[in-house]
């Protein structure tokens, strides 16, 4: 009986909530705070029905409130043929410790709903996408103060686009509607930037270790980012952006990109904007002339490598491959891509992984500046543009007179520039991303009882929500 209990598969929560366990272990939190910190605190399922090519269908669809102590809570909605209560509530915990890390000010939450969107056209997800939305209304699961959503594996902009409108015309009163949700379109109140964060993320994240010699070092590893071998799982939103900025911009060479259906390999790199472009045609991999198709896409995650990104799905490295990885560092940036027993092994073999619930974080960061673009009524950037162009000309000028030389022109442009909003967006991300990453470090440096970076994080993340509910106290 016992015997059968240990060899039972964790779900994605209990995996999440072992993790937080041992953060928690190290701060010594007692035992009622800790509860209040891990527990979901309310959670939505609702069932509704819509009509389909003249058929009546029903959808379940789930939004979980992990916290908060911090309004709203966020976090996004996926569309997906396999989603359940579990992994929603996983996901929603794991929102509430990624704000904290990256000091974004709010709670976490997440939503699911049960649907394969392949099959419907954009107008059956349009009258889905309405349904759902005017569900969470009525629940009181979707307000600009309270609760705001954002895209996920399977929604982006076009399904926030709707979700905003659906609100807008429950509740024509309300002047912020707009931020009644993020990860809308640029045109209906969306900010700059926002469809690339969670992958600019990534590459901030990388950049910012590959900077500091000691993380490198620690590591097992060497010299700068340039030329290091790295394999993708997942061409998504996040994997493409990570890995599209990461080698156009740092020179990362992608030996391996994972799909479902299969791998490509190339070891002299593949180049990631076609084999999205590719993708987006077929639907595959399959046929892509720029590497070497094979249907074993499993085995892409053992590959020998310098960097691996699991940027897909969660429980991909698991007891059953955790021995056979080869790469000295481990980019988390799906969300829970290792198990809590594959952790383990992991950092036995020293192998170092930087967390999901960092890793990820750029998406949830900009998000933040979207919401506050949205309360402000106004584009970051409108006011100052022009007036830091006017500044640059005056001390270019001030410059040539001074010295009787001229500016060469192709350094004039960077000082005139004024920023723009894409310019502030990627500015605070980077930041955010920077900070978090320095503070992570030096909690892990600095504590004996710390031995890897999820813990860390974790520490970091509890210590912060653990203040908050102690200074607050629980009513
Ligand atoms: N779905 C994203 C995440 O898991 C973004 C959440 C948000 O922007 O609120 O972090």
């Amino acid at each position: 009986m016992n015997q059968n209990k240990k060899n039972k598969k964790l779900s994605f929560n209990q995996n999440v909530e072992r993790m937080v366990e041992k953060a928690m272990k190290v701060l010594e939190i007692d035992p009622g705070t800790a509860a209040a910190i891990q527990s979901c605190n309310s959670i939505l399922q609702v069932k509704f029905p819509v009509k389909i090519r003249g058929q009546i269908e029903m959808f379940t669809g789930w939004r979980a409130v992990h916290s908060n102590h911090r309004l709203p809570s966020k976090g996004g909605i996926r569309y997906a043929p396999v989603v359940n209560q579990d992994e929603v509530e996983a996901l929603a915990a794991l929102m509430t410790y990624k704000c904290a890390i990256v000091d974004v000010p709010f709670g976490g939450s997440k939503g699911g709903l049960l649907i394969d969107p392949s099959k419907y056209s954009r107008d059956e997800l349009q009258q889905i996408t309405r349904r759902f939305t005017l569900e969470l209304c009525r629940k009181g699961f979707l307000s600009p103060f309270y609760r705001v959503p954002a895209p996920d594996m399977g929604t982006g902009q076009r399904e926030m686009a709707w979700i905003a409108d659906t609100y807008k015309h429950l509740f024509p009163e309300d002047i912020n509607y707009t931020a009644c949700v993020t990860g809308k379109p640029v045109e209906h109140g969306g900010i700059r930037g926002r469809v690339e964060a969670t992958g600019r993320g990534v590459q901030y994240v990388v950049q910012e270790f590959f900077r500091n010699e000691d993380a490198v070092k620690r590591a097992g590893m060497s010299g700068g980012l340039d030329c290091k071998r790295a394999v993708i799982q997942g061409l998504g939103n996040v994997g493409f952006h990570a890995a599209k900025f990461l080698s156009e911009e740092n020179g990362v060479k992608f030996i391996c990109v994972i799909d479902w259906d299969g791998k490509v390999t190339n070891s002299d790199g593949i180049n990631i904007q076609d084999l999205r472009n590719h993708w987006i045609k077929h639907k595959t991999f399959r046929g892509f002339s720029g590497g070497v198709f094979d249907e074993d896409s499993v085995s892409g995650l053992e590959m020998d490598c310098d960097l691996l990104i699991p940027a897909a799905l969660e429980s991909q490295i698991t007891i059953e491959n955790a021995d056979r990885i080869k790469a000295k560092l481990i980019v988390e940036a799906a969300n829970g891509p290792v198990t809590y027993e594959a952790d383990k092994i992991l950092l036995k073999k020293n192998v170092t992984i930087l967390p999901d619930v960092y890793v990820n974080a750029g998406g949830v960061i900009v998000s933040y500046f979207e919401w506050i673009r949205n309360l402000s009524h106004i584009r970051f950037g409108r006011m100052q543009r022009r007036y830091e162009e006017v500044r640059g000309n005056s001390y270019l000028n001030a410059l040539e007179t001074l010295t009787g030389k001229t500016v060469p022109e192709h350094f004039k442009n960077d000082v005139v520039r004024g920023a723009d909003e894409l310019d502030l967006v990627r500015s605070g991300l980077d930041d955010s991303m920077r900070n978090a990453f320095n503070e992570i470090f030096t909690t892990l440096r600095d504590d004996d009882r710390i031995e890897d970076y999820r813990t860390a994080a974790f520490v970091i993340a509890i210590r912060k929500i653990s203040r908050s509910y102690l200074d607050l106290g629980i009513y």
